[in-house]
Parts: C-alpha cells; sequence; structure tokens
C-alpha cells in the first residue's frame, strides 16, 4: 500500500494552503470567513479527483464518502478553520493525510475498498469568532447547547445564526446533521500536539488514550474591607490571603493539571483590605474518579483556608465536562501502526478537547493520534512539526486507517 502513498504530497499540499490562507501574522483561515470559503474550495478541488460523494450537513461540515462494498463507513476527521494568527497544521493537517489516505484506499481497491471511507471538514472547531469551539462536530453529535449557541454574538455583535445564514446554514436544522453519524464505524483524527510532552520525551507520533474532563469554578472568598493603614493584622479579614493559599492545590494535581487563571478583588484599590476575591479554578483530568477527588480536595481546603483567615467562601461551577475515553481496541491499533512506523510509541491523554471528542460521545469507536509539535506550541504563527514527522506521521495514520479498515469489516461479517 506504501505504493500508493505519498505523503511527501501531503507536506507540500500543506504549504500550498499556507502559501494563500496565511500572512505574516500566521494562519488566517478563521470559520465563516471568506478565507475560510477559499479553503473549502481549494479542498473540494483536491477532493474532485477521486470517485467521492461530496455535500455539506446541516451545520456545515462538509464529507466526502468514498462507497465501499459495506455501508459501515470509517470516519477520518480534521478542521480546515484556525483560530487567528493560527499555526499552518493545527486541523488541516488531519484533513489533508485524510485526502491522501482517500487516494491510498481508492488506487489500492480500485475504487471499491471493503468498507465505506468518509472524510469530514468539521465547521467552526476553533470557535475562534464567537467563543464556543467545536460547533458543527457538536451539532453532530447532539450536544451542542442550542440554547446558548442561540445567543452567541462575535466582537461586531453579529449572531451565530445570522453568520451561519451567509454560509447557507440554518441555525435551527443544524442538529439534523447528526444522520451522519448513522452508519459510522469508526471514527480517526490525526492532530499537532498542541503541548510539549513528545517534543520532551524525543518521540515523533504518540496514541491518545482520550480528552480530559474538566471541572471549572469560581471561588469567591469574602472578607471586610478596612483601612490598610489603621487595621491591625490580626483584626483583619482579608479575603485575598485566603484566596491565595489555593495555589498549594494546584501543585497537587496527581496526573492531571489545575489551573488559578483570574483572580479579581474588591474593592481594589491600594488603601483598602481586600473584602472579596473571586480566582477561577480549572481543573482537568483523565480519570473521572481522580478529577472527582481533586475537586473534593480543593473545596475541602478552601473551607480550611477560610477558616484559618477568619473570611466565608462560595463555590459556583462554570463548566463541565466529563472525560472521554477513546476506544481500546483502536488505541491499540493507534500504538502498533506508531511502532511499525517509527519503532516506539507513547500513550498519553489530550489536554485540549478535539471534534474526536464530540464523535465519541455520540457512541462512535474513536481514537487519535498526535505528531509533535516543535516548542510545544499551537494557536500561533510558530507551531511548527519537523518536515521528516509530517511525512512519518502521513505513514503511521495511513496504516491505522487500513487497520480500521480491516476491523470494521471484521465486525460486520462477524454481525452478519
Ligand atoms: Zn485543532
Amino acid at each position: 500500500m506504501s505504493t500508493f502513498l505519498n505523503p511527501k504530497r501531503t507536506v507540500a499540499e500543506l504549504k500550498e494552503l499556507r502559501s494563500f490562507t496565511s500572512d505574516e501574522n500566521g494562519a488566517q483561515r478563521v470559520a465563516f470567513t471568506k478565507k475560510w470559503v477559499e479553503t473549502r474550495a481549494w479542498l473540494r478541488k483536491k477532493l474532485e479527483a477521486l470517485p467521492v460523494e461530496m455535500h455539506v450537513d446541516e451545520a456545515g461540515s462538509l464529507w466526502a464518502t468514498l462507497r465501499g462494498q459495506s455501508e459501515r463507513a470509517l470516519l477520518i476527521g480534521g478542521h480546515m478553520d484556525s483560530v487567528p494568527n493560527g499555526g499552518w497544521l493545527d486541523g488541516c493537517l488531519n484533513v489533508l493525510a485524510g485526502v491522501e489516505i482517500l487516494r491510498r484506499i481508492n488506487a489500492q481497491y480500485n475504487g471499491k475498498p471493503p468498507v465505506t471511507v468518509r472524510l469530514v471538514d468539521w465547521a467552526d472547531e476553533e470557535g475562534a469568532r464567537f467563543g464556543k469551539s467545536l460547533f458543527g462536530s457538536s451539532a453532530c453529535s447532539g450536544n451542542l447547547d442550542m440554547s446558548e449557541a442561540r445567543g452567541l454574538k462575535d466582537k461586531d455583535g453579529i449572531g451565530l445564526p445570522d453568520a451561519l445564514k451567509q454560509v447557507g446554514v440554518d441555525f435551527e436544522g443544524v442538529k439534523e446533521s447528526g444522520k451522519e453519524l448513522k452508519n459510522a464505524a469508526a471514527y480517526l483524527e490525526l492532530h499537532i500536539e498542541q503541548g510539549p510532552v513528545l517534543l520532551d520525551l524525543d518521540l515523533p507520533l504518540g496514541a491518545v488514550l482520550g480528552t480530559f474532563g474538566v471541572e471549572r469554578h469560581a471561588i469567591t472568598f469574602h472578607g471586610q474591607a478596612a483601612h490598610s493603614g489603621s487595621t491591625p493584622m490580626n483584626r483583619r479579614k482579608d479575603a485575598f490571603l485566603a484566596a491565595a493559599k489555593i495555589y498549594r492545590i494546584a501543585e497537587r494535581s496527581n496526573g492531571g493539571v489545575c489551573t488559578i487563571g483570574s483572580c479579581t478583588t474588591k474593592p481594589g484599590i491600594v488603601t483598602s483590605v481586600v473584602a472579596e476575591c473571586r480566582i477561577t479554578l480549572d481543573q482537568r483530568h483523565l480519570d473521572a474518579v481522580a478529577l472527582a477527588k481533586m475537586l473534593k480536595e480543593a473545596k475541602e481546603a478552601s473551607e480550611r483556608f477560610a477558616k484559618e483567615g477568619n473570611v466565608t467562601v462560595s463555590w459556583e461551577r462554570l463548566w463541565q465536562i466529563e472525560p472521554v475515553l477513546f476506544n481500546k481496541e483502536l488505541v491499540q491499533m493507534c500504538s502498533d501502526a506508531i511502532v511499525e512506523t517509527c519503532g516506539k510509541t507513547h500513550r498519553m491523554p489530550s489536554g485540549p478537547l478535539h471534534d474526536a471528542a464530540e464523535v465519541a460521545r455520540a457512541g462512535v469507536p474513536t481514537v487519535m493520534m498526535f505528531v509533535q509539535s516543535l516548542h510545544g506550541i499551537s494557536h500561533n504563527k510558530i507551531e511548527d512539526t519537523k518536515e521528516e514527522h509530517l511525512e512519518m506521521c502521513v505513514t503511521a495514520f495511513d496504516k491505522l486507517a487500513e487497520k480500521a479498515v480491516r476491523w470494521v469489516k471484521g465486525n460486520v461479517m462477524r454481525d452478519a
């Protein structure tokens, strides 16, 4: 099959895409903009060379389908949209590797693979304009919160439903796109890591176990404003001093990660003891039990710190999502494909959410593969990956796709 696969072509196409969708500040393929529409047209041209059926679903995601002997389908996904001033690989690497795999499968099986193979370019993965990521995939999975999304506005005050209308999408019907998953038997997604783990291990590729669950809270400590000169230390009810101790629990994240991203004080003037201090706590872990434990420990600690500081504390949940574990058999295939390609693999969780998490939540067996990110940085024009690693990831991802085709075919025969 390697005779049909040309990973160098994928690298060349990524460069071609960069040449007309990036400027000196990085990639500018923000969803539903003119550049994004141009990007889609370019992608369609590439796909038109193949005997695939193409259509845009009710949520604006583009699907290309190569019909196989079975209706049961292997899905490969990514997103052509970028954040403003984004990197040249995030999202589009996945799609263009998928295009190359479609070419290989089409050539190897003379246009009729054992199972149907579909490539999807999800609409607005980044959520850069309306602040809500995974739009196309969450509409498709059924998890999109319609009442929340209906009210989203961009910085110019334009609502999401109006922006969608501009590109021919009727907001109220976006969840109809769920029917695309009807025959979905497996979902694969390749992605640049967006973190430094593989770089630090000096490994090109990793198999992703799942995406972190998230617990996001605002914690407010309530004390008492008092003059900063006349109030002795032992008489103060300083909300900030109590809140500051929370850093101690951030240090104990036990395989997860924990971030205090925001801290605001009232009255917020230089001459007053802090009466109210609000911090945000974002906790993430791949294991639901461990995440619940992190949260419980943080709550207990905050109450202890409040008591010690003679203040009170209250919690408000801002957002929450459960961990999403990928399919064990597919994770094994992904790991095997990586070992066959470069000799060594690593299994790791994903901190950021991806479209793959939505597809997995919809019940489709899913796995992701990560390729090393130089600098460990994404959503930035300096995002980069060594060319040899890019070629390697296309090769390994293709091996995974072939294993998945056979796996889906095997399941079809077993169920028949
Ligand atoms: Zn991405």
